[in-house]
């Protein structure tokens, strides 16, 4: 039988059609058409994927890529319509396998001179291990036969087609692992071995017959003999593979399109499994986990490359290779440089060494940690491999976040080892702090995040593509086997999760669920602590804090450059009075310790410092009540000289750290009720006293009752709150500037250098401005008289109410500076109250494609963001050198900040922790509309 089906196959293979119309295969040599087809090497990417384009220009640079072909993306997509291969496609295919046959010397199906292929899938974005490979394609009954007479190695040849009966099973007719699994370990057993090396060749030659009747058990028709059947069935499988679950997982969480398709790779396969001057790994050119200059790699004498990167067998690190195959490793050392040098990216390689002789197989960007992303770019940089301005694009702003994310304080790991909680130690893979309750499946891990809100951490002997889903919901992965380059370890670095991996003293036992070291033994659903810094693995919880900026050296470097490309003149261009530089990044901060902390990140002023918080500290709250309590103005002249002292240190403090940058102080904003006593609660107690009939201070708590009931408005955020306060009972804010200005002309007697600006909130029209502003000029103008120092200073103004940026021009004539408050803002273009909004109906918008993002987060430039575009412009027709900025809580959104540097703002301001990844986003602003003026890209 098997010699009908190889001379039907060969017959086939001779009878194949001339290509013709769309060419839906490139030959790895035919890099330059698919070029020529795509237009531009992201073209080519999208049409070969990246492992496709990878071989292709790895074959164009000369490096040694086994010969081989790529079907096209578009060939996929294709098939996902019609459930068929395009027309034409599987002619060209076959007609590519006859070039690689010559290529190769050798032929496919052809017992004398076998090819034997693997079919590889390979999107444009790479999804590592979520779609399909199946190897050895090409072996069959007659094949088998052939190769031992070539090989003289039966137990590597039998070894081979038992593997790729069983991945056909698994993989192309999707049977459980279990089914092949289950009789290998029966015959294992039956013969008293424990490890794989203890089957002979007749043990496998036995296990294939096993093999084979399963699979006709399962799948209901015998092993496919014939070997283009076998590329046929093979290749549809990895094209529908981009619609299987854990694809389309992966997808989702990480953004990547639906419609790319998968392209399909034929490579003859090279085999590092032929003995012990053979073998496979996988490196890293640079250590994906900190950044080091050093190939980190891993890999196996005498083994197959799944072997490697599925974590299952301990490898050896790649820095042996130099004493087991000194010439195949200064080869491999000599490639994976130029390969460095040619992407000017830390490259993720995979290679097999077939008796002495070097192969790659792949390379590709190697994805790693946000510490060694910042490493590697900034090295890179150095090394003069890419500019500055190149090493600031590659960090994403998500980058910089997650290296401010929590770690675990050192002294209290210390406690926890001395204290005998410490569980057990394992490779460090991706770092970070997870503390979380123990699961032992992905499922159940998912189940318990998302259901219970629980914190997980998943843990697993080593994990699968299909665990991926548990990972991602988890707060930490745990694995007692496989190394720095195991499946765990590449996606958990890739999505940011701490892990540790091969923590080998771990004993799982998957039925009981639990793990044991020696005799401490964890339960599901008992709390661990996960450090993925130092590999740490602790019983109970240990606390985190934030790490500090300072001491993250690279970071800081990149930060830097990023400053220096926004504060590059020219950057924008604009009227005059519109900034030439880009945008400076300034913060939110109430208090001198947030000053403190907002400058140490790298703020150059202080955007928004709210007033009011300082109004309920426990010593200040009664004297504030009782100012708003007053009857007379005379009686809240005195309240509010008790708290001027109070101001006037705060004031100062945020002076003092902010030396030399300016500070916005913005005027009392919340409606007075804010800072009453709650009235339900207050009723309870009054009618509590009086069912007890206790008097004792029961009438100031009525009358208190009557005044907050006094106080009562329907919509308070819409009612007596910001300037219509201030104009209603100016005291306050007179207070408030004789505090900032006394504090200020303090400082400056002290040498400090100040730089107030007043900044009234919630201003309509102009003419509340024409109200209050020149009482509190006076104010300032008076205390510099009275202290006798000058400092500069400004008044300005909140955008918060649409028709203040529909009015800019007249509002401009008083205000010195606009600052956006967005929150507001946004609140009243759309005429959500954001808290209803967010918990009613905001998510429902998002999901039905009403909102296509939340307005609260990103500035909705089509509405909230025209508005302030047309204020700047009104504002800086009537003041050229109009100041603006944006304190809202999209000063620290990167798309938000994108915005604000296109309408000309000078500066954006968020939350101290948001500096760093606003200060990065600046400058991607600013390099992605270089010397562009000003609203041109909009
Ligand atoms: C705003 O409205 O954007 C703002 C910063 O003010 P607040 O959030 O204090 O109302
Ligand atoms: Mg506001």
């Amino acid at each position: 039988m098997a010699t009908q089906v190889k001379t039907k196959s060969v017959k086939k293979q001779a009878k194949a059609k001339p290509v013709q119309g769309k060419k839906w295969v490139y030959l790895f040599e035919d890099v330059k058409a698919a070029e020529k087809y795509a237009g531009s090497w992201e073209g080519v990417r999208s049409l070969l994927g990246g492992k496709g384009s990878g071989l292709a220009d790895m074959t164009r640079a000369g490096v040694p890529v086994p010969p081989g072909f790529t079907i096209t993306t578009e060939a996929c997509n294709g098939f996902r319509k019609t459930g068929k291969f395009p027309a034409g496609m599987w002619d060209q295919a076959l007609a590519a396998m006859k070039k690689t046959e010559k290529a190769t010397g050798k032929k496919f199906g052809d017992a004398n001179n076998p090819l034997l292929v693997s079919c590889r899938s390979g999107a444009k974005f790479s999804m590592p291990g979520m779609m399909n490979t199946i190897l050895n394609i090409g072996l069959n009954d007659e094949v088998v036969e052939g190769m031992i007479k070539l090989t003289k190695n039966p137990r590597f040849v039998w070894d081979l087609y038992r593997r790729l009966i069983e991945m056909f099973g698994t993989t192309v007719f999707n049977l459980d692992d279990e089914v092949f699994e289950h009789p290998m370990a029966e015959y294992k057993a039956s013969k008293g071995y424990k490890v794989d090396t203890e089957m002979t060749a007749e043990d496998w030659q036995a296990l294939v017959a096993t093999f084979k009747e399963v699979f006709k058990k399962h799948v209901g028709f015998d092993f496919p003999q014939d070997v283009n059947k076998q590329l046929e069935y093979a290749t549809k499988a990895v094209f529908e593979s981009w619609n299987g679950k854990r694809a389309i997982d992966y997808r989702k969480a990480t953004g990547i399109s639906d419609d790319l398709g998968t392209a399909v790779n034929i490579v003859t396969m090279v085999f590092g499994n032929m003995g012990d001057d053979s073998g496979t790994g996988v490196a890293f050119t640079r250590n994906p986990s900190n950044g080091d200059k050093l190939m980190m790699g891993e890999y196996l004498l005498n083994a197959q490359g799944e072997d490697v990167v599925a974590g299952i067998r301990n490898a050896d690190p790649i820095e042996h290779l130099k004493d087991q195959m000194p010439k195949a490793y200064k080869q491999f050392m000599d490639i994976t440089g130029k390969l460095e040098k040619h992407y000017k990216d830390m490259q993720d390689v995979e290679f097999t060494i077939e008796r002495g002789k070097l192969w790659m197989l792949q390379t590709r960007n190697g994805k790693r940690t946000a510490k060694s992303t910042v490493k590697i770019a900034v090295d890179m940089a150095k090394e003069k491999l890419i500019t500055k301005e190149e090493a600031v694009l590659r960090i994403t702003p998500e980058t910089v976040d997650s290296l401010l994310h929590p770690q675990f304080d050192e002294s209290a790991m210390k406690k926890a080892e001395n204290e005998g909680t410490f569980f057990a130690k394992g490779v460090n893979a991706s770092p970070g702090a997870a503390v979380g309750q123990v699961y032992f499946d992905a499922d159940t891990t998912e189940r318990m995040t998302k259901e219970n809100k629980q914190d997980t951490i998943m843990v697993r002997p080593f994990t699968k593509p299909d665990d991926v889903h548990g990972m991602i919901a988890s707060q930490g992965v745990l694995t007692s086997e496989g190394g720095a380059t195991s499946h765990a370890a590449v996606v958990a670095r890739q999505f940011g999760i701490p892990c540790v991996v091969g923590a080998s003293a771990i004993k799982i036992d998957l039925e009981k669920r639990q793990m044991t070291v020696g005799d401490v033994v964890v339960k599901e659903g008992d709390w661990i602590s996960v450090d993925g810094n130092t590999g740490k693995v602790f019983i109970g919880k240990i606390p985190t804090s934030a790490p500090s900026l300072e001491e993250q050296t690279d970071l800081l470097t990149l930060l830097t450059w990023a400053d220096e490309i926004s504060a590059r003149k020219g950057v924008r261009t604009g009227p005059n009075g519109y900034p030439t530089r880009g945008l400076q990044v300034w913060a939110n901060a109430d208090y001198p310790k947030d000053a403190r902390r907002a400058r140490s990140y790298g703020a150059v002023g202080i955007g928004l410092c709210r007033t009011e918080h300082m109004f309920f500290e426990p010593e200040r709250l009664p004297i504030v009540q009782q100012m708003i309590l007053s009857e007379t103005s005379a009686e809240r002249t005195n309240a509010l000289n008790e708290l001027l002292p109070y101001q006037r240190k705060d004031f100062d403090g945020l002076f003092e750290a902010m030396d030399g940058y300016p500070v916005i102080i913005r005027l009392i904003d919340p409606p007075l009720h804010e800072f009453m006593p709650d009235e339900e609660k207050l009723l309870e107690e009054v009618i509590t006293m009086r069912v007890k009939g206790e008097t004792d201070g029961l009438q100031a708590k009525e009358d208190l009752l009557v005044a907050i009931k006094g106080m009562h408005e329907s919509n308070p955020m819409m009612g007596m709150r910001g300037v219509r306060l201030s104009i209603s009972m100016p005291e306050i804010v007179e207070m408030q500037v004789r505090a900032i200005f006394e504090a200020a002309a303090d400082c400056t007697l002290r040498g400090i250098v100040v730089k107030p600006e007043v900044m009234i909130p919630l201003t309509g029209t102009v003419k509340e401005l024409e109200w209050i502003q020149p009482r509190l000029v006076r104010i300032a103008a008076a205390v510099m008289d009275e202290k006798k120092v000058k400092f500069e200073y400004k008044f300005g103004t909140m955008i918060e109410i649409p028709r203040a940026a529909v009015t800019a021009s007249e509002i401009a004539q008083h205000a010195e500076f606009f600052s956006f408050g967005t929150n507001d803002l946004t609140q009243m273009t759309y005429g959500y109250s954001r808290d209803d909004a967010e918990r009613n109906f905001l998510i429902t918008y998002q999901e039905q494609g009403i909102l296509e993002k939340n307005p609260f987060q990103t500035i909705d430039r089509g509405g909230v963001g025209k508005l302030m575009d047309w204020a700047i412009t009104e504002g800086r027709k009537t003041r050229p050198t109009l100041e603006v900025g944006i304190c809202g809580e999209h000063g620290g959104d990167p798309d938000s900040i994108e915005w604000c540097h296109l309408i000309g703002n000078n500066y954006v301001s968020c939350s101290p922790f948001r500096v760093p990844v606003a200060r990065l986003a600046a400058a991607h602003s600013a390099l992605k509309h270089a010397g562009k003026g000003i609203a041109e890209d909009k």
